[in-house]
């Protein structure tokens, strides 16, 4: 009775100080409801605009408040305006939902709360992505010698590896970027398809590289480069440093460029091969579509995201270069040395950024959790279920498949029945059906244009989604059909 009595005191004393314990308590606890009920809540924000900024009408608060009620204030405003890119319903641009390991190291990594940024303010946080970047390049099938950066997104990893293309090019050229910057500097060309993702020209844009130096290709019916139209451009300018720039998985159709063809006409021509592999790269973890991929390897780097199709939390993405002393006298503050000490990998000398999450932890976890084998499941999975909605709902009346999955993109346009030839009438009558099958909750896709027409992306990337999704989501597509063609 004593014993016990004091084992409470010693508990309401310790328990009651830590600070930490009434929040987290109360982030787990709405955390695993809002997981728990995914399956059940629309897909789609159920508030609009208009209705969250008033739900979020607070003025700068002058008093604090307990910690864990602020959580509760948090979590109940945020929820009406989160989309549930969780749920096995959710099919918009190239967006899943995390695995259970790495949304839980997501947490530890919080509570950790390290700056990775170099080796000794965070040993094991620079030992983890050690590993895991030894891992990556096994499961994407890139050379082991290749350098890697962690960074926030495709977006960051392009620039990353856009950046040390530039730096290596002008090297090439004799021309010291580092000390003239590019004030007479020699002048560099970008050849890429006009199906690149935006986040290169942006990329491009950060770098100093203006639109006039890039040669913008048109591409073929999937959104590939023509190997012919890239032949004729180098042999229109043969003597022009260049970068290249391909493509693994083209967002609307997931086409790939011909690697195997591009890559060694562009390095006869001593040019930079860069390949943008966002969520298209993870083709490589599957026997069944690492054909898609052949000659990529032979690329000069490679972007890639973590936070699309391996499903960890975001940010995360990553960059690998085949030419790791380029990699990190580009990015090195310890201007004049090549070389780190030989022992541990600081991190800010291979990313753009100083202070920086540590974000190794996830992407392990989520490695350890699947294993190459369930990664390799992950991605076939998520292709038969992209070709299983682009089938079962081109069976429905109205609609036109404008793109089979090549993996796991697909989509399809919906047809106004009374309106002929004129497309512009399909156009609406496709934003009006993506409207309606996002306003019954049932599942979320977005529109977008593909070479010129108005479309529906159906793009699975969820390691949720399963065969009782793609059912209930084609019946969700066919009841919208209705309801839009009865108005
Ligand atoms: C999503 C995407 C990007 C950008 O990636 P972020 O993770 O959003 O920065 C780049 N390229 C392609 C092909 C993509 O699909």
């Amino acid at each position: 009775m004593n014993l016990e009595f004091n084992l409470n005191l010693f508990e309401s004393v310790i328990m009651s100080t830590n600070p930490f314990d009434k929040p987290l308590e109360k982030a787990f606890s709405l955390g695993t409801e809002f997981l728990n009920d995914l399956d059940t809540q629309p897909v789609g924000a159920r508030l609009s605009y208009e209705e969250l900024k008033s739900l979020w009408s607070w003025d700068l608060p002058e008093k604090g408040m307990p910690a864990e009620e602020v959580i509760e204030e948090l979590n109940e405003s945020a929820i009406p305006g989160l989309n549930l890119n969780q749920s096995g319903r959710f099919f918009a641009w190239v967006i899943g939902g995390s695995h259970p390991s790495a949304i839980a190291a997501d947490w530890l990594t919080s509570v950790w709360d390290q700056n990775a940024g170099l080796y000794a303010c965070t040993p094991s946080s620079g030992i983890v992505e050690e590993i895991a970047g030894s891992w990556l390049k096994q499961l994407l099938k890139l050379p082991p010698q290749a350098s890697f950066a962690f960074v926030t997104g495709c977006q960051m990893a392009n620039f990353t590896c856009l950046n040390v293309a530039r730096n290596y090019l002008f090297d090439q050229a004799g021309w010291d970027v580092e000390v003239e910057g590019f004030y007479g500097a020699p002048r560099i060309r970008i050849i890429c398809g006009d199906h690149k993702h935006n986040t290169i020209t942006r990329a491009l844009r950060m770098l100093g590289f203006g639109r006039n130096v890039m040669v913008e290709l048109p591409s073929d019916k999937d959104g590939k480069l023509h190997v012919d139209e890239v032949r004729k451009e180098f042999e229109r300018d043969h003597v022009t440093p260049t970068m290249v720039i391909l493509q693994a998985g083209e967002i609307h159709t997931g086409a790939f460029d011909d690697f195997k063809s591009i890559i060694p006409l562009a390095h006869a021509h001593n040019a930079w091969v860069h390949i943008d592999g966002a969520f298209g790269l993870w083709a490589a973890a599957s026997p069944k579509y690492t054909h898609l991929l052949e000659g990529a390897e032979d690329a000069d780097s490679w972007a890639t995201d973590g936070h699309k199709w391996l499903n960890v939390p975001y940010d995360s993405g990553y960059a690998f270069i085949a030419h790791p002393a380029a990699h990190f006298k580009t990015f090195t503050s310890q201007a004049g040395y090549l070389k780190e000490d030989g022992k541990a990998r600081d991190e800010y000398n291979w990313t753009p950024e100083l202070s920086r999450r540590a974000r190794g932890y996830t992407t392990f976890a989520v490695i350890k959790e699947l294993g190459s084998t369930g990664i390799e499941d992950l991605v076939e999975r998520c292709c038969r279920h992209a070709t299983a909605i682009v089938e079962g709902a081109g069976q429905l009346p109205h609609v036109e498949i404008l793109a089979y999955p090549i993996i796991n993109q697909g989509i399809l346009r919906f047809r106004n029945p009374s309106a002929g030839e004129d497309e512009s009438k399909h156009d609406q009558f496709t934003e009006h059906v993506i409207a309606a099958i996002n306003a019954s909750g049932e599942a979320f896709f977005q529109p977008s244009t593909f070479k010129g027409k108005r479309c529906m992306r159906v793009s699975v990337s969820g390691w949720r989604t399963n065969e009782d999704d793609v059912r209930r989501t084609i019946a969700a597509i066919g009841e919208a059909i209705c309801d839009v063609s009865r108005r």
